[in-house]
């Protein structure tokens, strides 16, 4: 870690404790500094569309730390085009997390969770989100909204923070497969959760603003499809934390212009792509340490070896029906690969290995993600029985003391040559 952040990320954590409104104000200014720098000063080593993403997620978690009143706290899957057009910013566990653990300050948020009883083996996103939330750091949004899809852990968190702030939450239960009952069950569920946002905000979601969310999700989704089709005879130098900055657009962002600008971009970058020559390609199952040397020094050091995608971010990628909304978002959610038994996202990871011609598939398990873990031999079988490779990898996606670089670097390269002599 750079010296200025390990300093900064110690100012901040030493705040948590007791100055809350402190270390939030040093985050705000952190936030506003890394913004205004990729905006004015991109890093000219990414593609534009890297570039892009990266400024417009910061925007994105800076935004309900200046406007908490017009902000919604929620968990990855939660179809954030309801909230796009009430005018409300998400903040999502995933994205915090990431973000306070490239602050430096995770740690102390984690500390925070654990002394107030959250058990350690929980998924360390979900500890940090709640270590923010219940030291005060983060301020109080309008209301908590969240899935049961993908993680059981999705109801006990939000439900704690809403209790906390004393906001409403409007939980979505999603059934683990996808039929006419289901679809009405859980469009019914969206509509009641629009309803209660409604009745908080004291304003009216418009039907022509709902619509528009989906058609520009439908154009985003549209681009991005192209993007993969062009993909699977490209390459296209990927940095580890570009793919991950891509679940913004790819989830909460879905709906708003900024995304649908940044897959106009990628689909630029990938059309500008030099054809794929022989390089080792990567699929990504599930969160990217991406700030781990152990992880990005074997795609860094050499390149010909690319990360073309991680799974999250291709979890779903059909168009929606404007004239009906509530089921075609309902319908997402129920179709979505990480839904239902572990045979879907072994499904869908084959697709996608096949259909991007992947070499391998490096299944990461996140500490505390007991369906990943769950379902780690069995995806693994079932593509190694189809010819794929897969790598199960153990780590943490974003506690920096849970980690063992040494053991991450060894398999991974051991892998990486793996499919490299097999050639
Ligand atoms: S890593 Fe797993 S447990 Fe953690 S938020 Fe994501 S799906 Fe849930």
């Amino acid at each position: 870690m750079h010296r200025l952040i390990e300093r900064f990320g110690k100012t901040v954590g030493d705040a948590v404790g007791h100055s809350p409104g402190r270390a939030r104000t040093l985050l705000k200014v952190g936030l506003a500094a890394g913004w205004l720098q990729q905006e004015l000063l991109p890093d000219r080593r990414l593609l534009p569309h890297e570039r892009a993403v990266a400024a417009m997620d910061t925007r994105a978690v800076l935004q309900p730390l200046i406007r908490p009143d017009r902000s919604a706290m929620v968990n990855l899957f939660f179809p954030c085009e309801l909230l796009h057009a009430l005018g409300i910013a998400p903040q999502f566990t995933e994205g915090l997390a990431c973000y306070l653990n490239a602050a430096g300050c995770e740690q102390a948020f984690l500390g925070y969770a654990e002394h107030a009883g959250v058990p350690p083996t929980l998924c360390s996103y979900h500890r940090v989100l709640l270590g923010a939330a219940l030291s005060d750091v983060m301020p109080a949004p309008r209301f908590v909204a969240s899935t049961s899809l993908a993680c059981d852990a999705n109801t006990s968190t939000f439900r704690t923070i809403a209790g906390h702030y004393g906001v409403p939450h409007f939980a979505v239960d999603v059934p683990g497969a996808c039929t006419a009952e289901t679809t009405a069950y859980v469009a019914d569920q969206l509509r009641g959760a629009v309803s209660g946002i409604e009745e908080t905000l004291g304003e009216r979601l418009e039907e022509e603003r709902l619509r528009a969310a989906v058609r520009s999700a439908n154009r985003s989704l549209a681009l991005h499809r192209e993007q993969l089709r062009l993909l699977a005879d490209r390459t296209l130098p990927t940095d580890l934390t570009s793919e991950m900055n891509k679940v913004f657009p790819t989830h909460v962002l879905l709906g708003a212009p900024e995304a649908e600008e940044y897959f106009r971009l990628l689909l630029e970058d990938t059309r500008r792509a030099a054809p794929s020559r022989g390089g080792t390609r990567i699929l990504w199952a599930h969160t990217i340490p991406y700030w781990q040397e152990s992880v990005r020094a074997p795609f860094n050091a050499n390149g010909r070896r690319q990360l073309i995608a991680c799974d999250l971010n291709v979890d779903t990628l059909e168009e929606l029906d404007e004239a009906r909304p509530y089921e075609s978002l309902a319908r997402r959610l129920l179709t979505n690969m990480l839904n239902g038994p572990a045979e879907n996202r072994a499904g869908r990871l084959l697709e996608l290995a096949r259909g991007l011609r992947a070499d391998g598939v490096v299944y990461f398990c996140h500490w505390g993600c007991k369906q990943t873990l769950g379902a780690a031999r069995l995806i693994q079988e079932h593509l190694e029985r189809a010819g794929t490779p897969v790598l199960v990898l153990d780590g943490d996606g974003c506690d920096r003391k849970n980690i063992n670089e040494g053991q991450m670097s060894t398999r991974l390269q051991a892998f990486m040559e793996m499919l490299e002599s097999g050639r």
